[in-house]
Formats: structure tokens, C-alpha cells, sequence
């Protein structure tokens, strides 16, 4: 099956009962069964529902793993999946992500006594140095969060096995779509299905895919225990996002494409995070890791102030104000005060985050209206 197949047909099957196409939302939190443990492979719905399973194999399915697990958030996903690691053990991760990741990291992992060290991902010397006895994992981010930087999965996942550690690639800003981690070695792929996966801002959700045993012994383990689960409307929701993930990946990445060549081009414009731009640091990995460059550009104003960045952000008509991404509606954002607001201002600046950052995550709108809303804010 080819990609665009997966997306409608992967681990789905018409439903037994009435021949339904998309499979039903089984709103129940229990299963019958006939004789004490004797069940038709459901018996608890915090354990697993049959929505739930339908959405997992669909996602395994993108991302070519033997499984998937869904939690009721993406960051749910995250601590279910740190919660494999003990004290003492060590985490490398970018020193450029996801603000919710970082502050799962330091405020709840480290306290329990696990180690992080934040650094420059595309620097595989750097992060060869880092490496001590106790890694334990490499958590990826490609491409970053804000600043676009794209790592490299396969060495990455390479340097970390030499090292008997594990490599998860958070793949939320790129999708399935455009880029499967698993295919380039990483042991596991997170999603915040909240973003891309689900692609209408109408749903929070969260999945790991991996073909590893130990991960996934340990995601089904927390499933349980932590239960941090969805619930079955939600399942259903992001299962139909993903039925167009595949056309509107598409529509949003040309877009992003005629946004990033206008903000290279406009002379209020200081810089332009985008990694189909030919000036982008990693280009060439973006082009070798990737299949296209994504909808997301991040650009930095000549004014480099979070004045300016308000002012402009205030004019938009159509880049809506607000967290999140990858939904069919553009939005637009300021990490140095939103998503990156938990990044105390001295690590934001070392990390390369400008004051006058503003994200874009570009919708599936008509690119000319699109730009003409950018143009007029200036
Ligand atoms: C949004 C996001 C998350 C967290 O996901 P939620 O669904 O909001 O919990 C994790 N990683 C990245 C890259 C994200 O953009």
C-alpha cells in the first residue's frame, strides 16, 4: 500500500455489525463477558476500546511500525513514554523545542532525578561529547520548534544505538506524511495528533508508534496503570482528520512554500526559518530526511522587538492569534511570549529564540490571500 492508500484504508476494515466504512464511536467504558475473563479481547475501556484500536493501527500503519498506543494528549504521550526511564539515568534533547516538552522535562522528570542536557542537535560533535555511561535516550524534534533546524534522524539513531540508547523522534511539525522517523531508525515516533494528524483544531491528542517491544511493553503498561487514555470521540475525530491528512499536508506545504519566498524577500524582514529556503542551514538533510518542507515558517523582523511582534500580529486577518498548528486554518504566534514562554529568556536567547519571532503555521487558505494578509500587516 502506497501512502495515500494508508491513509483511508491501513488497519481499517469495515464494521462487523452493520458494514459501517468508518468505524463506530463505542461510547461504553465496559465489555461483556461470558464467563470471567472470557471477552471478545475488551474488558476494560481505560485498557482499550475498539475506536481506540482502529485509530492505532491506522497511525502504525503512516509511520510503518507493528504498533501505536494513544494517550489523551501529547504531552500525555511523553510522560507515559519517560515514565521507561529511572533516577539516575540521562536524556539528551534539542536545546530548540517543543515549550511543553522542556517544561515536562525540568518540571516534572528532573525533580524525580533524571538528567537532561538542552543542546544544539545539529551538532552530532556536540552531541557525541554529551553522551555519558548513563544515556539513556536521544529525544529528537525535527524540524525544530520554532527556529526550523532540521536534525538527523538516521545518524542521530545510529550514534544513540552505538551507545545502547534509544532514539524518539517527536514527529508532530513534519507528520507521517512527509517524514517517518521510523524508517531512518528511531525506535519510537510521538505525535501531538492535536496538530497535523487531527488537522481541524477541534481535538488534543497524542500517539507513540514504535516496532520496539520494551517501549511498547511499557506504553501498554501505563495505558493501564497511568491511564492517561482518550476518550472514543476523540479516536474517531483524528481518524477522520487523517482520511485527508495526505491533501491537506499538501495544500499547506505549497502554501508555506510562496509565504517563506515573500518574507525572504520583504525588507522588514531580518531572517526566515524555512527548510525548503536553498539558504537554510540544513537544506540538504531537509531534502534527504524529508519528503517535502512542511507548512511551517518562523521569520524574525529588522525591529527586533516583542513591540513590533505584537503590532504586526495584531494587523492579521487571516493568521488567526493562537497556540497550536497544523490545522486547515493559518495561524500565527509569538514563542518569546506564548508556546516558549516557559523557556527562561536567557536559555530562549542562547537557543538563537529573537524577540520579534513569530511562527506561522500555514493553513490550506489560498496562498494569495495569504500573502496579501502578511503584505497589508507590514
Ligand atoms: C503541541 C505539541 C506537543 C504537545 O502535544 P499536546 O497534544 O498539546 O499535548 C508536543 N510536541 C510538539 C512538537 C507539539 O507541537
Amino acid at each position: 500500500m502506497r501512502f495515500n492508500t494508508k491513509t483511508i484504508h491501513a488497519g481499517q476494515q469495515n464494521e462487523e455489525t452493520s458494514g459501517a466504512v468508518m468505524p463506530p464511536i463505542f461510547q461504553t467504558s465496559t465489555y461483556a463477558q461470558s464467563a470471567p475473563n472470557v471477552h471478545k479481547g475488551y474488558d476494560y475501556a481505560r485498557v482499550g476500546n475498539p475506536t481506540r484500536t482502529a485509530l492505532e493501527k491506522m497511525i502504525a500503519g503512516l509511520e510503518g511500525t507493528e504498533s501505536c498506543a494513544c494517550f489523551a494528549s501529547g504531552v500525555a504521550a511523553m510522560d507515559a513514554l519517560m515514565k521507561m526511564f529511572r533516577p539516575g539515568d540521562h536524556i539528551i534533547a534539542s536545546d530548540d523545542l517543543y515549550g511543553g516538552s522542556y517544561r515536562l522535562f525540568t518540571s516534572v522528570f528532573q525533580p524525580y532525578g533524571i538528567e537532561f542536557s538542552f543542546i544544539d542537535m545539529t551538532d552530532l560533535d556536540l552531541v557525541k561529547q554529551t553522551v555519558k555511561p548513563n544515556t539513556k535516550l536521544f529525544w529528537i524534534e525535527t524540524p525544530t520548534n520554532p527556529l526550523l533546524r532540521v536534525v538527523d534522524i538516521e545518524k542521530l539513531s545510529a550514534m544513540a544505538h552505538e551507545n545502547n540508547a534509544l532514539s524518539v523522534v517527536d514527529n508532530t511539525f513534519a507528520s507521517p506524511y512527509l517524514q517517518r522517523p521510523a524508517e531512518l531508525g528511531a525506535d519510537a515516533v510521538l505525535h501531538s495528533a492535536t496538530k497535523y494528524l487531527g488537522g481541524h483544531s477541534d481535538v488534543i491528542h497524542g500517539a507513540v508508534a514504535t516496532s520496539n517491544k520494551e517501549i511498547l511493553e511499557n506504553l501498554l503498561f501505563q495505558v493501564k496503570s497511568s491511564g492517561a487514555v482518550p476518550g472514543p470521540m476523540d479516536c474517531y475525530l483524528v481518524l477522520r482528520g487523517i482520511k485527508t491528512l495526505a491533501v491537506r499536508v499538501e495544500r499547506a506545504v505549497s502554501n508555506a512554500k510562496k509565504v517563506a519566498d515573500f518574507l525572504n524577500d520583504h525588507p522588514e524582514v531580518s531572517e526566515v526559518h524555512y527548510p525548503g529556503l536553498t539558504s537554510h542551514p540544513q537544506h540538504e538533510l531537509a531534502k534527504k530526511q524529508m519528503d517535502d518542507f512542511g507548512g511551517m515558517v518562523s521569520f524574525s523582523l529588522k525591529d527586533d522587538s516583542i513591540e513590533a511582534a505584537t503590532k504586526f500580529m495584531a494587523s492579521t486577518k487571516f493568521f488567526t492569534l493562537a497556540e497550536s498548528l497544523g490545522g486547515v486554518e493559518s495561524l500565527i504566534s509569538h514563542p518569546a511570549s506564548m508556546t516558549h514562554g516557559s523557556i527562561p529568556k536567557e536559555h530562549r536567547e542562547k537557543a538563537g529564540l529573537k524577540d520579534s519571532l513569530i511562527r506561522l503555521s500555514v493553513g490550506i487558505e489560498d496562498a494569495e490571500d495569504l500573502i496579501q494578509d502578511l503584505k497589508q500587516a507590514f
